[in-house]
């Protein structure tokens, strides 16, 4: 990966090599520790936007209150942070990677005598899978790693911990001569990538798992969920069965990372006509165009870079 100029760590930005954290930093020993993946677009009138940061600053905290992580400052103030580590880099499109994790103290596994330390570093980051992904579609395999079941980790906080099991999903599928897994829950129903939210379109109407499949709730899965339906699509959160993977339209991923990249083949299983469908594609062109703010920003989703930081909503602020 390039190196950016600075790091955001504990309230000061740090040089990016100097951004050095100690071997007996509790979560890297155990794992508890929440993060989020935000982007930060170029818009066409050459200004930058991060997209949905306020959301993303509150799903970091919903995270950390489920893990007990009590993050030592407010959600105003990190939303200022990742706008202030953006303009620090002066980077017109990024990639923002908050994480909050317990650093060193003690080893014991009680992580609660542990400090809560914050960083939040940014670095350019383009196409997640290649350019052409975007317009051709991916090769994916069903993982035989299952998503973590309920009463484990927590699947809806974006915690560390479910990226061991986002690891085997990825590695296997590399393994395997796929470009990504696709995980089913522990009852064997649809879940989501190694690190997106997934959908399926069948004769117009598009679905996708809803959070009780042991999904991350997804911003872009929102997001996408917000774009078909005003442009007129029917769209279903809904437990799906692996098989109708097989017998979909058009499949597709999206996430932060990846935007939205269409699926060609589960399994060797020609998905559709085996390329990006009608679908897929019309939504694609509209999160594009919202996201690069080609399009009226009618959800407050962009933060411009070089504007105040907006007020979060306040869901799990200050926990
Ligand atoms: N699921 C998982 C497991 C992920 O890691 C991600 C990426 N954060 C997503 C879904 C997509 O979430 P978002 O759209 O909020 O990036």
């Amino acid at each position: 990966m390039e190196k950016s100029e600075r790091i955001w760590l504990d309230g000061r930005l740090v040089a990016w090599d100097e951004a050095q954290v100690h071997v007996l930093t509790h979560s890297l020993h155990y794992g508890l520790a929440v993060f989020e993946g935000i982007r930060c677009y170029e818009c066409h009138d050459g200004r930058s936007a991060i997209f949905r940061l306020r959301e993303h600053v509150d799903r970091l905290y919903g995270s950390a209150h489920v893990l007990d992580l009590p993050i030592p400052y407010s959600a105003e103030q990190i939303a200022a942070a990742c706008l202030e580590v953006v303009r620090a880099n002066d980077l017109r499109e990024c990639y923002i990677r908050p994480i909050v994790y317990r650093g060193y103290d003690s080893l014991g596994v009680n992580p609660l005598p542990c400090p809560v330390d914050t960083a939040i570093m940014v670095w350019e980051w383009g196409a997640y899978f290649t350019k052409e992904a975007i317009e051709e579609g991916l090769d994916v395999k069903i993982s035989t790693w299952a998503r973590n079941a309920p009463n484990t980790t927590p699947a809806m906080a974006k915690s560390v911990a479910n990226y061991a099991n986002a690891q085997l999903i990825k590695m296997e599928a590399i393994a395997d001569g796929y470009a990504e897994g696709i995980a089913l829950d522990t009852y064997g129903n649809l879940s989501e990538g190694s690190g997106q939210n997934i959908f399926i379109v069948r004769d117009g109407i598009i679905h996708t798992p809803p959070v009780g499949n042991s999904v991350l709730w997804g911003i872009t899965r929102d997001s996408v969920m917000t774009i078909a339906r005003e442009m007129g699509f029917e769209v279903r959160e809904q437990t799906l069965p692996r098989e109708t993977l097989y017998i979909a339209d058009e499949v597709f991923f999206v996430g932060t990372a990846v935007e939205v990249t269409p699926i060609r083949s589960v399994d060797r299983v020609k998905v559709g006509r085996g390329r990006r469908g009608p679908v897929t594609e019309a939504i694609q062109q509209r999160f594009f165009q919202i996201v690069k703010g080609e399009a009226p920003d009618t959800h407050g989703w962009l933060q411009a870079v070089n504007a105040p930081a907006a007020a979060t909503s306040g869901t799990a602020k200050g926990r």
